[in-house]
């Protein structure tokens, strides 16, 4: 452990520090995506284990007193989330965060951007997977890529800047959408990032030649555009970032063909307070039973402080080892635990 002016900085057992926070603020979601939520009805978290924001703000207080500077908001559909504004602001309220984003699926973006923009939200990630709307409406099974796009204007229009786009990309469904994509991002000055399709919890229609790998991304965008050029970056982030012979930049997230567990700084708070220390882990740890038998800040401190200390989590490493590697829960295991799914973790 390392003492830096107010904060106790801590590591885990291959010394990754705890740095990110992925905050899932509820397990519901406006759309029914293919490679997250195939099934239509789900076992959803009771109401009633829901954090409130007073204990949201309570425990990111205590996990950025132990390193984390970067909290980003998801879901399911964070958006779905009442009031969500008012937790924003509560948690911008923090100097020791100093990178505080959300990741959303843009369709309750038009009438929430403004909001969220004046409680002090830094950065706005949307998920777009496709231009087109008949592909949008076959692949979420909701017809709202109106409603996306509107969204995207209205993040720019309220005053955001360093708007990302992520695209999952899979075979057979989006993969010839890749210059359209980067296209679209040059015209609204979005970076887009593209996806490597995971077989995460969930994502119960996983096979490997669903998979377009970063080799296959960068050569399909070579032969479109001429060489790209790799940037180099010191960085803890998922994405490795490229650069077109225009300048353009852009982000592919290679989870599955080239995993980055080494350097991986993520965790994952879902909605109900479990803390999960890997997007793979089969189990989380509890944060929300002490949180509410009155267990105070040092406790709470302690436990996150020796949890984070015994993590040996590589979970993509580990997939990527298997041989006929498939999906990684089947349906019945993801309805007895919940927690198991992607769209709880967020993501
Ligand atoms: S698989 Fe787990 S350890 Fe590896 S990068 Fe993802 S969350 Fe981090």
């Amino acid at each position: 452990m390392v003492d830096i002016a107010d904060r106790t900085l801590v590591a885990d057992a291959f010394g990754r520090p705890l740095r990110n926070l992925r905050l899932s603020v509820t397990d519901r979601c406006n759309l029914r995506c293919q490679y997250c939520m195939p099934e239509e009805e789900y076992v959803w978290l009771p109401r009633e284990d829901l954090l409130t924001f007073e204990e949201i703000h309570e425990l990111v207080g205590i996990f950025s007193e132990l390193g984390v500077e970067k909290v980003r908001l998801t879901g399911g559909e964070p958006l779905l989330r009442k009031d969500l504004p008012t937790l924003v602001s509560m948690l911008a309220d923090s100097p020791r965060i100093t990178d505080l984003a959300m990741t959303t699926n843009g369709i309750l973006l038009s009438e929430q951007a403004r909001a969220l923009y004046e409680a002090g939200l830094h950065r706005v990630t949307i998920s777009l997977d496709t231009l087109r709307p008949e592909r949008f409406k076959r692949l979420t099974r909701r017809d709202a890529h109106v409603k996306v796009l509107t969204g995207i204007q209205a993040v720019r229009r309220v005053g955001f800047t360093g708007l990302k786009l992520d695209t999952v990309v899979i075979r057979g469904t989006n993969e010839d959408e890749l210059v359209d994509l980067i296209e679209y991002g040059k015209r609204i000055e979005a970076e887009v990032r593209f996806i490597e399709y995971m077989d995460v919890g969930g994502a119960t229609q996983w096979s490997i030649d669903k998979v377009v790998s970063r080799a296959e991304i960068l050569a399909r965008l070579e032969y479109h555009y001429g060489e790209i050029l790799p940037i180099r970056e010191i960085s803890s982030a998922p994405a490795e970032r490229f650069l077109l012979p225009d300048g353009t930049v852009f982000g592919i997230i290679a989870s599955t063909t080239t995993p980055f567990c080494s350097s991986c700084d993520r965790s994952r708070l879902t909605a109900d307070g479990m803390w999960y220390l890997c997007l793979y882990a089969p189990r989380g740890t509890d944060l929300r039973t002490p949180l509410r038998a009155g267990a105070s800040r040092d406790e709470l401190r302690a436990i996150i402080t020796s949890t984070w200390q015994r993590r040996y989590d590589r979970g993509a490493e580990q997939r990527k080892e298997l041989r006929g590697r498939g999906v990684l829960v089947q349906l019945e295991g993801l309805k007895e635990d919940p927690h198991l799914e992607m769209h709880t973790r967020g993501g």
